[in-house]
């Protein structure tokens, strides 16, 4: 065994694992093509929004002077609509201009009376109640021309792509999509679909992992399952480590013999750490292959899937200088004993049910390490505290899946 570190608690593994950043680029893309996508830049508004003083109702732009009192009679003089030309309008005293919502404000005009509280006569108005000088959005109150309306590293949904179009933007600086390995491992693993000998089980957490890929916005490439033999590893290692920016294995990182993960990273790879204080999921690696980053998950279904979550995605995030995705943590009243352990972060399976005094978190499944249903169920992961008690009754903090 190199001498590496070892069993270590959960944020030390983050931090050493981030001292070997991910190296990306930026490239533009289409608005079209930037949903989900990670923004490279800060990006600052091209204009005001909205670029002109406008009206936020359908009605009479007016003068608030000439209309304070209710059942004012005005000349109505023009009408203003959307996008209407260049011709500047104005009101005087005694005038009204007929305006559509989202239409300039006439010059003059300092007040909107809705077209519910108004009698229209032929060419005259009559309102109904006393104007207020309101319903007008100002030009320029949702952003101002070069103030940053959108921070490098936010993950663009889709109503920071709207901003990004608002702002002017027709394409954007993003991050580029990462290609992320993911090579499983084990004799006893057959593809779905097929059918099973003795001993053989469906091959599930290169699917899981890879959908989580996925939902970072990155392109996972899904190897074939490898046999446990150091010859097939380091073959497929060599081919991922050249075709990606980082890959994934799941399986044979534990002491057994058959841990050839472990073994070929040990003697051939350059290792960083092995072993993190978390349950399930304490036996993962860290390191490098041929210069390309890689992590070595456990083959338990739940354990792959919860290291990911813990480990992989920090360090992306970290690498990429963004906040997504955000760890949304709750608290939430156990109403079900939680095994806590004594010196792992213990990351239970629970369901959440919202209850007007706050979530309540039950723990319904069996919690082996190998039940993926339990963790395909759950709404969220316990985040106890080494010697955390885990009695129900206990007030605790879940992480959202
Ligand atoms: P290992 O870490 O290789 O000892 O695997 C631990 C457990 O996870 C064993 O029961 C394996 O059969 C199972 N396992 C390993 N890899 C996978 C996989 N890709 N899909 C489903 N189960 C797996
Ligand atoms: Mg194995």
């Amino acid at each position: 065994m190199k001498d590496v570190p070892y069993f270590l608690p959960l944020e030390e593994a983050i931090k050493l694992s981030l001292e070997h950043p991910l190296p990306y680029t930026i490239e533009d893309v289409n608005l079209d093509e930037a949903h989900q996508r990670i923004l490279a830049e800060d990006l600052s508004s091209k204009v005001n929004d909205p670029p002109f003083d406008n009206s936020a109702m359908d009605g009479f732009a007016v003068r608030f002077e000439d209309t304070k009192e209710a059942s004012s009679t005005l000349d109505i003089i023009a009408t203003s609509q959307a996008a209407a030309g260049d011709e500047q309008l104005s009101v005087t005293s005694g005038q009204a201009v007929r305006i559509m919502t989202g239409a300039p404000m006439p010059g003059g005009a300092d007040a909107i009376i809705p077209i519910e509280a108004c009698t229209i006569d032929g060419n005259s108005v009559t309102l109904n109640q006393p104007s207020k000088p309101h319903f007008i959005r100002k030009r320029g109150e949702n952003i101002a021309m070069g103030q940053i309306g959108l921070e490098r590293g936010c993950y663009l949904t889709p109503q920071s792509i709207s901003m990004c179009a608002t702002m002017g933007y027709s394409s954007v600086p993003v991050v580029k999509k990462l290609k992320i390995g993911i090579i499983s491992t084990g004799d006893e693993l057959k593809p779905p679909g097929e059918t099973l000998s003795y001993g053989e089980i469906y091959e599930s957490n290169s699917y899981g992992l890879s959908g989580l890929v996925k939902m970072l916005g990155h392109t996972p490439i899904r190897y074939p399952a490898v046999h446990d033999s150091i010859d097939a590893l380091r073959a497929q290692f060599d081919v991922a480590a050249e075709e990606c920016d980082l890959f994934l294995t799941s399986g044979g990182v534990s002491m057994g013999e058959w841990d050839f993960v472990r073994k070929l990273m040990e003697t051939e790879g350059e290792l960083v750490f092995w072993r993190v204080k978390i349950r399930p999921g304490s036996p993962p690696l860290f390191g490098h292959w041929n210069g390309t980053p890689m992590f070595g998950l456990p083959g338990n279904p739940v354990s792959s899937h919860v290291v990911f979550r813990m480990l992989v995605v920090p360090y992306l995030r970290g690498s990429l200088n963004t906040t997504f995705p955000y760890d949304r943590i709750v608290h939430a009243r156990l109403n079900t004993n939680v095994r806590s352990t004594k010196d792992c972060l213990t990351l239970r399976r629970v369901t959440l049910q919202s209850t007007v005094d706050g979530f309540i978190a039950n723990q319904p499944k069996h919690q082996g390490s190998g039940n993926i249903d339990s963790l395909s169920s759950a709404d969220g992961l316990t985040l106890l505290q080494p010697g955390q008690s885990g009695e129900a009754g206990e007030l605790i903090q879940v992480l959202l899946l």
